[in-house]
């Protein structure tokens, strides 16, 4: 028989926070967080330590599992952490939409660490507007005559219903009076902006005849709000921005496109996607257009209206603009990822997003073997499957595309998904069956390594 040590004793044998502080990875990790923060977790990670060798769990002590679990106790010091996302929806609003260009983190550091000409003219070295830098970006990538941005897309129409319609009436097709995510109800957004909501044609087919003789004296604008999470099937008819525009300009009022996921790239040419641009919808003549920043565009939380410079002049004059005022960071953010759009082919290389959006089956398949090798090599078996997906995940009103999924047999597929999400970091999955599913779309190549630990963790 071994020498058995009393717990005691053991307990005697904790290393001191001062000479875990000495630790040469644990002065990286000062280096890393702060001094304070680091000394917490120590302390922290010991008073664990002593817990569980008090109930005789542990019976000896590792100074290298005493750096592991400090290290874990750091990772989680926040609550908003990094999580990978195994689902395959790209734009996914509950896992934060847009994972930035590197070229926006660089941007954003760079603002947030110094003062800026944020709203400083330096070349006449007086006041300015913070519009001004996103204006520009905007211009040089697509023919518009005026921009401004707020807060998100919410705000972009909320403000823009506001400018131009209060107390008046909006002519919306029955069809398009969505509720986006579970708090965005257009009708809502409607009521709440002060304009009196006039609903045409049916939920499947509106004319051109019910927006004309809906309108009077009374009416202020005609919407038009792009379906972005469903599309209507069948026996369908819609009155496409064209049209509307002949109508307003007619009857001299203007028109508003929502677009919901606004982008700039004609994805029509690399397959799958029927998603209009913003330069189309402005050629076609709408007088305003709304989108957002953080969904196909691969940038900020943000709203952009753009258009006619009258309109847009009103609502940058609108007291409300003030409430829904955007960010220095969300500006850089944005105004890097801007100039992405400047190449088409680098824009779809380096924004995240559209990398994910348009990646060919036979990366995501590259990326799915990479994972199941790995996780072979730690003798869990899993197979690698064609799956289909809606990488647009309510952002675009998508058909199913190819993915390739690395599939994970468990005996409680609930479970087993209820503890990746304990992971560090967490995992978020789908569940198909008896198989919990790992789309590779997703998951960033320097996620790999992490993800396959956390699966080994929960097995
Ligand atoms: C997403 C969406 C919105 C809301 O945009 P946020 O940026 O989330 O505020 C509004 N309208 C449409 C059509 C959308 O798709």
């Amino acid at each position: 028989m071994g020498v058995v040590l009393d717990k005691f004793e053991v307990l005697r044998n904790i290393p001191s926070v001062d000479k875990l502080l000495k630790n040469k990875e644990i002065e990286t990790l000062i280096i890393k967080y702060s001094y304070a923060l680091v000394k917490e977790s120590v302390r922290e990670a010991l008073q664990r330590l002593r817990n569980r060798i008090l109930k005789s769990f542990d019976t000896e002590i590792e100074e290298e599992k005493i750096v592991e679990e400090i290290k874990t106790l750091l990772n989680k010091r926040y609550s908003l952490r990094p999580v990978i996302n195994a689902t395959g929806v790209v734009i996914h609003t509950n896992l934060g939409r847009a994972i930035l260009p590197e070229e926006a983190i660089r941007h954003v550091v760079e603002i947030s660490t110094s003062y800026s000409n944020l709203e400083y003219d330096l070349e006449k070295g007086q006041r300015s507007k913070r519009y001004t830098h996103i204006i520009d970006a905007v211009k040089k990538i697509i023919n518009v005559p005026s921009a401004v941005i707020v807060n998100n897309n919410a705000g972009a129409v909320f403000l823009a219903l506001n400018t131009i319609a209060k107390g008046k009436e909006v002519i919306v097709s029955r069809g398009e009076l969505v509720e986006i995510g579970d708090s965005f109800r257009i009708p809502d957004v409607m009521a709440q902006s002060g304009v009196i909501l006039k609903e045409v044609g049916t939920t499947n087919k509106t004319r051109l005849s019910d927006y004309e003789s809906a309108i009077n004296e009374n009416t202020a604008l005609l919407l038009k709000v792009h379906k972005s999470n469903f599309k209507i099937t069948g026996f369908t008819e819609e009155v496409s921005v064209k049209e509307l525009v002949e109508v307003g300009k007619k009857m001299q009022i203007p028109v508003m496109v929502d677009l919901g996921s606004g982008c700039f790239i004609d994805l029509k040419k690399y397959g799958f996607y029927t998603e209009p641009t913003v330069q189309e919808i402005l050629r076609e003549g709408a007088d305003i257009v709304t989108f957002s920043g953080d969904k196909l565009l691969g940038g900020a939380q943000a709203g952009f209206i753009l258009g006619r410079s009258a309109i847009v002049e009103k609502i940058y004059r609108n007291p409300l603009m003030r409430a829904l005022r955007i960010d220095k960071m969300t500006l850089a953010a944005l105004e890097a990822t801007l100039m992405l759009y400047l190449d088409e082919e680098e824009a779809i290389k380096k924004i995240p997003t559209l990398r994910m959006i348009l990646e060919d089956a036979i990366l995501i398949k590259k990326r799915a073997v990479k994972i199941y090798k790995k996780l072979k090599k730690q003798g869990i078996e899993a197979t690698v499957k064609e799956n289909l997906s809606m990488p647009g995940g309510g952002s675009l009103p998508e058909s199913p595309v190819k993915t390739y999924v690395v599939a994970l047999k468990v005996e409680t597929p609930q479970e087993f998904t209820r503890k990746l999400r304990k992971t560090d970091p967490p995992v978020v999955a789908r569940i198909k069956d008896d198989y919990v599913l790992f789309d590779a779309r997703t998951i960033q190549d320097r996620e790999v390594s992490l993800l396959v630990d956390a699966i080994k963790q929960v097995l």
